[in-house]
Order: structure tokens, then sequence, then C-alpha cells
């Protein structure tokens, strides 16, 4: 039977295009951090819409599920099989074609394996600017960031992926291909399926185009790094900013002293911008549609107002490109700082805004209380109430000893987000590796009705099974 249906694959791709063998197939197997490799039948690579439906339907008369997979750096274990082999990984990344821009409408329709970057780039080359912007950009594809509705550090301005795409085409669980490739920005008619299937992480269907948003190009963009005494005082910068730039401000990234100092043990080279540690520090960029004078005039005289009331410490401006590229370094460094000192219990949450100084203020003292001398390594996209709130190992503490407590230290974090009124995942998605988690959180109406949509779209279970429910 298994033979047969690899045999079909083949006839439908060609040899080329069904991996089977060990080597070939590892890098899809394994999650991009490294924690689990799965095992699959094979890896299917088709080349258009068609072959993805023809598979979709040869995969549903032998009964074998699929694993949709773009660039394979999610973060939750939703891109890889299981450990049952029984599977098979279907690749988008031959499906990587820019199929139309539209500078009038300020849309682009694209391939659903377009890498991010390609598909930024393509929208600059018509003078717009497609602004979804992450530190996986040179590997992740648009099929995965509408999957897991990703979204990276220009959300305050532009919003998550899902509000950057207007339409979108899919082949269904019995292998039908729905052309919902409408560039319209209102249309009313009945249930909408695109945002089903957007952050459904491959559960519902396979994304095989997408129709997107573009923007102007800003004229210019201004970065500064502002010291502060807290959290409270990061969220007062963030009223101060938002009431005196509106949307010129887009982004706003919340780093603790701690934070740095790893980034600075590992990557020594980086800009080390004051002389003095401060408890807190907010990374600032504010982008103008006039001039670079504007956004310097807008930016200077907000900061001001914030020395003047004791709101922040200190701050520096970048004055260049390049120094603007340092202190954006810091930020993206940290993960990578992280992962050079060791391992983290890590938390991707969201909470109101207004309640992430007192969430952090209560947390940090529960955990010191139940691990003492645990490190918090707090980081974010503070201005959309996004925390990365990891926990590192006791000094002296080995990885493995600490690691042992990860469901009793996810299970404080995460009841605490809860009891103010956050979500256990902010932008990684569910993937296999929240699930049972998921199953704690939401409310059995919920669930259910989760359960009623995925049983109703894809009876027989064959998408991504084990992933979200
Ligand atoms: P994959 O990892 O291949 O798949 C992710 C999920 O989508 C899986 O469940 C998969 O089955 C499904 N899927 C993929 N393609 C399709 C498709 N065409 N149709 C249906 N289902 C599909 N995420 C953020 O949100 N914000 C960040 O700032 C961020 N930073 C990151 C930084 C690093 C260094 C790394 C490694 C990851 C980061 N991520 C971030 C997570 C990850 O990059 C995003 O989730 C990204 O959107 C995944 O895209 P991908 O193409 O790699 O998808």
């Amino acid at each position: 039977m298994q033979s047969a249906f690899l045999e079909h694959c083949r006839q439908l791709l060609g040899d080329a295009h069904v991996l089977t063998g060990e080597a070939d197939m590892a890098p899809f197997l394994r999650d991009w951090r490294g924690r689990f490799t799965g095992r699959a039948l094979a890896v299917l690579r088709p080349g258009s819409v068609q072959e993805v439906a023809v598979l979709v339907r040869a995969c549903v008369a032998a009964h074998v599920p699929i694993v949709p997979q773009g660039g394979n750096t999610g973060l939750v274990l939703g891109s890889v099989p299981d450990a049952s082999g029984s599977a098979v990984v279907l690749s988008l990344a031959r499906l990587n074609q820019v199929r139309a821009v539209d500078p009038v409408n300020r849309t682009m329709t694209v391939d659903a394996g377009c890498i991010l970057q390609s598909v930024q780039e393509a929208a600059a080359a018509h003078g717009c600017l497609f602004p979804l912007s992450l530190a996986a950009e040179g590997s992740c594809t648009i099929g995965g960031n509408l999957s897991t509705n990703a979204g990276g550090t220009a959300v305050l301005r532009y919003g998550n992926t899902r509000e950057l795409c207007l339409g979108l085409e899919v082949v269904t669980p019995q292998g039908e291909i729905w052309s919902g490739l409408r560039g319209l920005r209102k249309d009313n008619t009945g249930y909408d399926l695109r945002d089903l299937f957007i952050g459904a992480e491959g559960t519902l269907g396979i994304i095989t185009g997408a129709v997107l948003k573009l923007f102007p190009q800003p004229k210019a963009s201004i970065t500064a790094l502002a010291a502060l005494a807290s959290p409270a005082d990061a969220l007062r910068l963030l009223s101060v900013m938002q009431d005196r730039c509106g949307a010129s401000l887009t982004g706003f990234e919340l780093m603790s002293a701690f934070c740095l100092r790893l980034v600075h043990k590992h990557f020594p080279q980086l800009p080390q911008p004051f002389a003095q540690e401060h408890g807190q520090y907010v990374l600032l960029e504010l982008s103008s549609s006039e001039s670079e004078e504007h956004a310097v005039g807008l930016l200077e005289r907000a900061i001001g107002a914030a020395l003047d009331d004791g709101v922040i410490e200190d701050a520096v401006v970048a004055s260049s490109v390049a120094q603007s590229q340092g202190l954006w370094q810091m930020r993206e460094h940290i993960p990578l700082a992280q992962a050079a000192d060791g391992k983290n219990i890590k938390h991707d949450i969201s909470l109101p805004v207004s309640a992430i100084a007192d969430f952090i203020a209560d947390t940090e003292p529960l955990l010191q209380q139940a691990f003492p001398g645990c490190q918090l390594v707090c980081f974010g996209h503070l201005g959309d109430g996004n925390l990365h709130f990891n926990v590192a190992p006791p000094v002296g503490i080995s990885n493995e000893d600490f690691l042992s407590n990860q469901d009793a230290v996810n299970l404080l974090v995460h009841d605490n987000v809860v009891a103010f009124g956050g979500s256990i995942s902010a932008e990684h998605g569910i993937g296999a590796l929240k699930r049972d988690e998921l199953a704690r959180y939401k409310s059995p109406v919920e669930l259910q009705m989760m359960r009623a949509i995925k049983a109703a779209l894809d009876p027989l279970g064959i998408m991504n099974p084990g992933k979200i429910i």
C-alpha cells in the first residue's frame, strides 16, 4: 500500500521531488530549535497548485496524513511530523513566485512558498513596503507566516500577518482548490473563510497563494534607545510616545538589564550605549512619511518630554543607519545570547498592555519562591503586549536539572498570564508543543467550536494531525 502510494507520488511529481532517503529528509523532520526529530513516509515537493491538489487527493485515497511545511522555522513543533512515520511532509518551497504586483491597489499576489525577505524585496522594487518583519525572514515563508499569524517587530503600526492579508488560495483537505485571491478591503459576503485558515497552522487546509497588503515606503526611520527604571516606566513612555507620535511610532521593544548583560557577555562587539546599567531599556523606532528632519524632530521632542517628566533616565538617538542597525542588533541578539548561555524555559505570552508591569511584578517573586535563584530573561514587543518571558536556571544548576521543572514553571507562568487576562501564545502558535496546555486554558465552549470547525472541514483528520487540538 505504502509503496503503491509512493510510486503514485513519483509519477505525479517526478523522482527528484519525492524524497525518501534519510539524509534527504533530515532537514524537514527536525524542528528549528533541535528539540524534536519526527519520521515521515516521504517529503513531497510539488511545483504548482494543481500538483498540491492532486497530491492531497492521493493522500486522501491512501489515508496518509499531511504535514504542510514552509521554511520550518516555527517554534512550536507545528511543521514537523510525529514519530510514527505515517505522514508525509508537503513542502511548499517550490511554489515561490510573485504572481502580480498592483501598486495602485497596493497589493501583491504571491505563492505561499515565497520567502518573506523576497516578498519584502519585491514590494520595495515597486516603491512599496510589505511591513512584516521578523528575525527568521531570510528563511520563513508567507504560507508559514499566514498559517501561524506571525507577529514580529512592526505589529504596533501595521498589525499581525492576518491584518496584512486580503485574500487566500487554499487546497482543501479534499483536494479541491478554493481561489479566494481577492484584493478587496471590503467584502461582507458571509462567513470569513480567509480568517479561518490564517493561524490554523495547517490543520484546516494548505495555503498555496495570498493577496498581501502593501504600504507606502516611509521616507525616514529613526531609532533610539531609552534607559529607564522599571516596566511601569516603560508603559508610561509608551503613552508619551503614542500621544506625541501617533502612527509614526513603528517599534517599541522592551529589554531587561539582564537581557543586555547576556548580549554583551556573548557579543561584546555590539554597542554598549550607556556608561552605567539601568533596570530596563526600550528600543524605539519612528517612521515618517515626510522627511528625516520631521522624524528626528518628533522623536527628540518626545524623548525630551519623557526626560523632563522623569519617565526615562537616559536616551541615545541613532545618528546614522549603522548606529540604528547596531541598536536593533542588540535586540535581535537576545535569543542568540540566551542560546549561547544555555537552555531556557520559554514563554511567548501576551497581556493587555496596561497589565504588563503588574504581571511582571507579581510573577517574578512567585518564580523566585518556587525556583530560588532562577533568572528571568524578559524582553519583547511591549507595544503589542507581547513578552518573551523566559526562565533560565540559577547559577550553578545544570540545564538538565532545571529543565526537569519545565511543566511546573509553565503552569506557574501560564496560570498567572491567564489570571491577568492574557494568552499563552502571542505569536508562535500552539503546534504540538502547547496542545495539552490549550485544553487547560480554553473554555469547553471554545474548544467545542474549534473541534466542530476541524471536523467540518477535515472530517478524515488528515491535515497536520496532533497539532492545536
Ligand atoms: P513552518 O515552520 O514551516 O510552519 C509553521 C506552521 O505553519 C506549521 O504548523 C505548518 O504546518 C504550517 N504551514 C506552513 N506553511 C503552510 C502552508 N502553506 N499552508 C498551511 N500550513 C502551513 N514568529 C513570530 O510570530 N514573530 C517573531 O518575531 C518570530 N521570530 C522568530 C525568530 C527566529 C530566529 C525564528 C527561528 C523563528 C521566529 N518566529 C517568529 C517563528 C517563525 O519564524 C514563524 O512562526 C514563521 O511564521 C513560520 O514560517 P515558516 O515558513 O517557517 O513555517
